[in-house]
């Protein structure tokens, strides 16, 4: 293996240090405890895992976690009344609607129902014109954990190509318009990109968010190039049991590349840390305190 592993694990915990830090002045200097209120409908179990982890790693950083929980049959109308009154309720400086949301309920309805403000998810149509137009906004966490790791990693990105494997809403488009404004010359593929692994073997930088599990092979990375793998797969184990693995195969590519976050423990950890820091950011602002750098 050639490649530096970036260690995601370490990486987001060093970033819930420094929220907690921050928690800890907005407390004793101004009597102010950031709160996230998590909403999750039906019982996914994925869903449950990721919104326990979220509140758990809420508490721990110092900040008041409120989870509202409902069934899979509430009505839109129900679910519409419980984030207005977390907009407007003034303990609740961030709201995350767990998605996916039952088929019944239109989700751009209800995340575009939450006070942009409070969006540290990102998603509201509010945040994402922001992101597109280079204005100060809330950054979806995925997306923004991968730009953290990648500044860590290469201090500046300006003029490096980057490609992005997956235009989703939650990771594609966002990570793109972030690698834009880190002025890396973008290019986004998806399911109906001709030629994918030459798109791929172009790029300095590849984030890889399609899952499919260890869909790129090392012979598609550019050698020396930074892979970012946000994929989260869980497959069968020949000898039973399930592993998780990304949507690039790590051994041959960290074989060439110069850098590679693993799965688990690359984007995964940084992702609530990145929900953690937006939360406080959406405290100081609503407080017209200073935001953390
Ligand atoms: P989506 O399913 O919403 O999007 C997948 C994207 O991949 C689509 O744009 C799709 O293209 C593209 N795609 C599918 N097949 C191919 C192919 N053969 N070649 C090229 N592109 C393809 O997924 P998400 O963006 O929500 O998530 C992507 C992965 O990231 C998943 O594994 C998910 O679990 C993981 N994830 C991890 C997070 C973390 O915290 N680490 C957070 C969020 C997601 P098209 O648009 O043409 O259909």
């Amino acid at each position: 293996m050639t490649a530096t592993v970036i260690d995601g694990k370490a990486f987001a915990a060093k970033v819930r240090g420094k929220v907690a830090e921050h928690v800890a002045r907005l407390k004793s200097e101004h009597g102010i405890t950031p709160g996230l209120a998590v909403v999750l409908v039906g019982e996914d179990p994925a869903s449950q895992v990721y919104v326990r982890s979220k509140g758990k790693q809420t508490v721990e950083v110092g900040m008041n976690s409120y989870e509202h929980r409902f069934d899979a049959d509430i009505s839109e109308t129900e679910l519409l009344e419980t984030i207005r009154q977390l907009n407007n309720d003034p303990d609740v400086h961030g709201i995350l609607v767990q998605l996916p949301l039952p088929k019944h309920l239109n989700e751009d309805l209800v995340i575009n129902s939450i006070d942009p403000a409070k969006d540290v998810d990102g998603f509201h149509i509010s945040n994402v014109g922001l992101l597109g137009t280079g204005q100060k906004s809330m950054v979806p966490c995925t997306p923004l954990g991968c730009l953290m790791m990648l500044r860590d990693h290469h201090g500046s990105l300006s003029g490096m190509d980057a490609v992005v494997i997956g235009r989703s809403n939650i990771v594609g488009k966002p990570m793109a318009q972030l690698l834009l404004g880190d002025s890396c010359t973008v290019t986004i593929a998806h399911s109906r990109t001709k030629d994918l692994a030459g798109v791929v073997r172009r790029a300095d930088i590849v984030v890889a968010a399609v899952g499919r599990p260890e869909m790129v092979p090392g012979d598609w990375i550019k050698p020396g190039a930074t892979v970012i793998d946000v994929g989260i797969n869980r497959v069968d184990k020949p000898e039973g049991g399930t592993r998780l693995v990304g949507d690039c195969q790590f051994d041959s590519c960290a074989a060439v590349a110069g850098a590679i976050t693993p799965v688990p423990g690359g984007v995964g950890p940084m992702t609530i840390a990145c929900l953690l820091a937006n939360t406080v950011t959406a405290c100081c602002r609503a407080n017209g305190l200073a935001e953390p750098q």
